[in-house]
């Protein structure tokens, strides 16, 4: 290689890397936005339909309450409107709690807060006494009368509705007593738990007191709540929806509903995490879908970018291997489609006809040797300018013949013309096309190698040497020659003049070790 870039990148990779970078970039950008969307869509959609529930259950909630406080209410009017002793209502409490919205237990107290009559009698709690603080203190304000979650006897949690048995204006007679057990076995329960809950998404109730009264995992049932923004909005009567983390340190998307009537707050929730696997899911998905199109691309891209760098690297080839005959219609034979290509291809095309110019010239008598027809001084300035033209590099060799004054002296100076025009020949025949030679005055010549490595140079004068040492220029002695070589590549006039001082320093270093050989000398920095 003639010519060293300093570049190792090529245009292909640099093609290459910018449209496969961009299209990465874009789909990791797509990507990042699509999540981001998907996201907050999905998140929000849990949260949106998880509020829609904790309302939804909260209403039945209230619904199936304020029944059970009606049907006790009307079975208590009945009672305090009967002459019946109270411990004789047996069919009264059955009836309730068999026909009413499901309570488990029944009761009648009288009113001293024992109780006189149960439904269902196997309970076996008659003459049992109950605390009527709860239900007086409720009545008195006339807010609700269902009680806060206790423990019954039988060690079940569970709310009492209570309703006086009282008619108008006379003290209460007792308290009629309906029970709800908050486990599976009652009516709040089946009622929260009947309802189709999507996978992970559960319900709870909390009363004023933090205390879940419905949980799916029944052992927490009965324990109070510690910190969660969600109970705290509900229990302030807000409805929402909110992303928590709850008691158990969980990222929850939670909606949630006051119930007024028992001050109750229902809340609907779903880790965060279930619904974003959804996400993942999807985005896996549509990566997948994506493979294929975008492998496609990559494909393409890669097919542009070996059509567009294809023009330049052929014509960057060929300038690579150096000058030589074919050069200019190896130039024309590349395929440049596009303009920048083609303009290069042009500019090429002209330079080497520049270069052939001005070689052209050196036929010309100006720029001749008239003894030898070679080219003079001047030719040389004119064939060193065009290579720099081109920024072709090139390599001299710098040649004298040995001992050429005792050959005038011996033979005569026209002899020795004779032998300077034979040498001439010689080096007419060695030369390849494209050389350019040169007598420098008396016995002393250059030969310009465009596009040749100094190693090459070497070679070639070698051969040149040795054909001259070969030659029979005079019938009783060896003609000679020593040469000195150097070559590189010049940036400017003064890198040709150190160019052809080094073949010069060659040259004489030739003939120091004796003559009819070949030295080559680097070039020194300039
Ligand atoms: P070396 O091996 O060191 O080169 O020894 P040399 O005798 O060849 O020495 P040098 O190169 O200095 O010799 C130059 C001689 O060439 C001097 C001059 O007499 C002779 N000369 C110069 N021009 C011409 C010419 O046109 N014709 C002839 N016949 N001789 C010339
Ligand atoms: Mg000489
Ligand atoms: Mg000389």
């Amino acid at each position: 290689m003639l010519i060293r870039p300093r570049s190792r990148i090529t245009l292909r990779q640099l093609v290459l890397v910018l449209s496969i970078g961009s299209v990465l970039t874009m789909l990791l950008a797509g990507t990042i936005g699509v999540y981001q969307v998907q996201k907050d869509q999905l998140m929000d959609d849990t949260l949106t339909s998880n509020q829609a529930f904790a309302e939804k259950l909260a209403a039945s909630t209230a619904t199936l309450l304020a029944q059970a406080q009606q049907d006790l209410a009307y079975t208590a009017n009945r009672i305090a409107q009967s002459s019946q002793q109270l411990a004789s209502l047996q069919d009264e409490v059955d009836y309730l709690r068999e026909q009413g919205v499901g309570f488990n237990t029944v009761s009648i107290t009288d009113n001293q807060g024992y109780i006189v009559t149960v439904s269902p009698q196997s309970r076996n709690l008659k003459g049992r006494r109950i605390d009527l603080d709860t239900p007086r203190t409720a009545l008195r304000h006339q807010g609700p009368t269902i009680s806060k979650p206790f423990t019954t006897v039988l060690g079940n949690l569970a709310i009492q509705l209570t309703h006086p048995l009282r008619s108008a204006n006379k003290p209460e007679r007792g308290y009629l007593t309906g029970t709800i057990y908050l486990n599976s076995n009652g009516a709040l329960a089946r009622q929260l738990s009947e309802h189709f809950f999507r996978n992970d998404t559960y319900v709870y109730v909390v009363d004023s007191a933090r205390r879940l009264l419905y949980h799916p995992d029944e052992d927490r049932i009965g324990t109070t709540v510690g910190v969660n923004l969600a109970i705290d909005a509900v229990l302030k009567g807000i409805q929402g929806r909110q992303r928590i983390i709850n008691s158990k340190g969980e990222d929850m998307l939670a909606g949630f509903a006051y119930v007024p009537s028992a001050q109750w707050g229902i809340v609907v929730q779903r880790p965060t995490r279930v619904t974003l696997a959804q996400l993942s899911t999807l985005m896996h998905n549509m990566l997948w879908q994506l493979l294929i199109p975008v492998v496609a691309l990559l494909a393409l891209l890669w097919y542009l970018s070996t059509l567009v760098s294809r023009p330049l690297e052929a014509l960057a080839q060929i300038m690579q291997e150096g000058y030589e005959d074919q050069m200019p219609q190896r130039i024309r034979s590349v395929r440049c489609w596009y303009f920048e290509a083609e303009y290069l291809q042009n500019a090429l095309l002209s330079g080497l006809g520049a270069v052939g110019l001005q070689l052209g010239l050196l036929h010309e008598a100006a720029y001749q040797d008239p003894m030898t027809k070679l080219g003079n001084r001047r030719g040389l300035g004119l064939a060193l300018q065009a290579c720099q033209d081109m920024g072709q590099p090139y390599a001299v060799m710098l040649l004298d013949i040995d001992f050429f004054k005792s050959i005038n002296d011996t033979h005569g100076h026209d002899v020795g013309d004779q032998v300077i025009c034979q040498l001439s020949d010689i080096m007419r025949g060695q030369a390849r096309d494209g050389d350019a030679l040169f007598r420098l005055g008396g016995e002393e010549f250059l030969v310009l190698l465009p596009a040749t490595q100094a190693d090459i140079a070497t070679v070639i004068a070698e051969r040149l040497r040795a054909a001259v040492a070969q030659a029979p220029i005079l019938p009783d002695r060896t003609v000679t020659v020593s040469i000195g070589v150097a070559g590189g590549r010049p940036d400017g006039l003064e890198a040709s003049e150190a160019v052809i001082k080094a073949a010069d320093r060659a040259l004489y270093l030739a003939k120091q070790q004796g003559r009819n050989r070949v030295v080559r000398q680097a070039v020194e920095a300039v």
